[in-house]
């Protein structure tokens, strides 16, 4: 998986492919779909949601630009392998997933990683915990969540999917004193991220 789907096209920080390598994937998909953990795909978790492909992971950990000892904060947590992934690369990660029963689940994964999983719409961020260094969006948003990048501290970035509920571009935009600055998008198609800041459900 590591070095196909993620060195060859294109993912390049040692850290980021270190910390791919080293969470498993089959902990987080269903036991009946552990023969394909390491598919190129998204697969599905249960309540209509996916586990994200394992190149969007990386892509998303690679975007934010961690260097150890940030505070995160990841929102959707699904499966809980992108917020196990980000344990590997910053110093405190938060995990928000509106869906009770995934976030349960998710959290008792989880817990080995270090990773604080809370409960609620991610799109209102959570004010107790920032600021962040580093928002992770796994869910398609209609357009950039304004909650979130005021969670941001000044250079933090913000690596969310914006578009219709079927297509969307990942951006990059960092927290500057002159407002939000994109850095650069690649096309991807995400589950719609729902709630005050997001779509409808
Ligand atoms: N990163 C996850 C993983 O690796 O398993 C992928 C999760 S899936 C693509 C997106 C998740 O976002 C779903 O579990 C969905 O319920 C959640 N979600 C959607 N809108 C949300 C919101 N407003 N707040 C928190 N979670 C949300």
């Amino acid at each position: 998986m590591v070095e196909e789907q993620l060195r060859l096209r294109g993912i390049a920080n040692e850290r980021v492919l270190a910390a791919m390598r080293a969470v498993p994937r089959e902990l987080f998909v269903p036991p009946e779909l552990r023969g394909r953990a390491y598919d190129d795909a998204a697969l599905p978790i249960g309540e209509g949601q996916t586990i994200s492909q394992p190149y969007m992971v990386a892509r998303i950990c690679e975007e934010l630009d961690l260097h150890g000892g940030e505070r995160v904060l990841d929102v959707g947590t699904g499966s809980g392998y992108q917020a196990a992934v980000l344990s590997q690369l910053a110093g405190d990660v938060h995990s928000i997933e509106r869906i009770e029963s995934l976030a349960a689940e998710a959290g008792e994964r989880l817990a080995p990683f270090g990773v604080h999983v809370h409960v609620g719409d991610g799109t209102r961020g959570l004010p107790e915990h920032a600021p962040f260094a580093a928002v992770a969006v796994a869910a398609a948003a209609p357009h950039l969540p304004e909650t979130l990048y005021e969670q941001l501290e000044l250079r933090g970035r913000l690596v969310v999917p914006i578009g219709s509920r079927r297509e969307q571009l990942l951006q990059v935009i960092v927290r500057s004193p002159e407002g939000p600055a994109v850095l650069r998008t690649v096309p991807c198609r995400f589950v719609p991220l729902v709630g005050e800041g997001g779509f409808r459900a």
